[in-house]
Order: structure tokens, then C-alpha cells, then sequence
């Protein structure tokens, strides 16, 4: 099951700004990064400009395993508690990634009934338009 979305809808599309520029343009060639402290090699995400545990505003990206788990997911089956732009039902899942960090996403492939946490899964990109391309997660075969 492939998320689909209603014609004529805005898509939400994410702010991107100096600190999730690299984010971005990673996404948009299809490879995952995350952000990781220079100094103390802390792996950060969401992308800011000062890592949480040092203060240091040095940073760099770094390549993802593009692997994880679910964490916590949900499905959105009521139009009227979803985003419009999305039709019902999708999940939303957060993704414990192998790296050590959490990222929200959407599961591409999986039907809501098949679901579970600690489902292996990885990450696949979602060329939505144009200029839109979203990390999202597939079942992974282990
Ligand atoms: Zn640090």
C-alpha cells in the first residue's frame, strides 16, 4: 500500500532553512544524512544549529544505514483527523534508526493491519513532484 494523495490539495512540504539545507538536498538525491557533532560526534536529528549535549555549533552530515525499526506508529483512518492532502487510510510512523536517532516519517508499502513495533524496515524516497521528495519506510527483509 502506497500512500496516495488527493489532487487538487496542497502538499505539505517541509521549511527548510540553514540549518536543514544539507537535509534537504540529501533527500532530494535520495540518500539519507543526519547531522552529527564535530566535537562530540553526538548524531542529531532534527537538524539545528547547536548540538544538545556539548553546545558545540560545529557540525557535519554524515551518511545514514538507512535502517531501523518501528518505534511507535500510528494509522490514520478518519479523513477528518488526517491532512486533507493525504488519502486515509496512511501511517505515520517514528523509525528507531540503527545510527542511534528517531525520524517521523510514513510507512510505503505496509497495510495498517500488518504494522507492529520492532518491524525491520528501511528507508525508501518518495519523488511526491517535482520538487518534493520525502524519506519514507519500507518493510526490511532480516
Ligand atoms: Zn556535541
Amino acid at each position: 500500500m502506497v500512500m496516495e494523495y488527493n489532487p487538487g490539495i496542497q502538499l505539505l512540504r517541509p521549511r527548510v532553512d540553514f540549518d536543514n539545507q544539507g537535509y534537504w538536498d540529501g533527500i532530494k538525491q535520495h540518500k539519507l544524512i543526519f547531522q552529527k557533532c564535530k566535537y562530540c560526534g553526538l548524531l542529531i536529528h532534527r537538524p539545528r544549529p547547536m548540538c544538545p549535549r556539548c553546545n558545540s555549533m560545529d557540525m557535519e552530515w554524515v551518511p545514514s544505514m538507512g535502517k531501523g525499526t518501528v518505534y511507535s506508529w500510528v494509522n490514520f483512518v478518519y479523513a477528518n483527523a488526517a491532512y486533507p492532502g493525504i488519502k486515509v487510510p496512511y501511517l505515520v510512523v517514528v523509525v528507531e534508526m540503527l545510527d542511534g536517532v528517531r525520524i517521523v516519517s510514513n510507512m510505503y508499502d505496509v497495510p495498517p493491519d500488518e504494522i507492529y513495533v520492532g518491524m525491520p524496515v528501511e528507508v525508501v524516497f518518495d519523488d511526491i513532484a517535482d520538487d518534493l521528495t520525502l524519506p519514507k519506510f519500507k518493510r526490511r527483509e532480516v
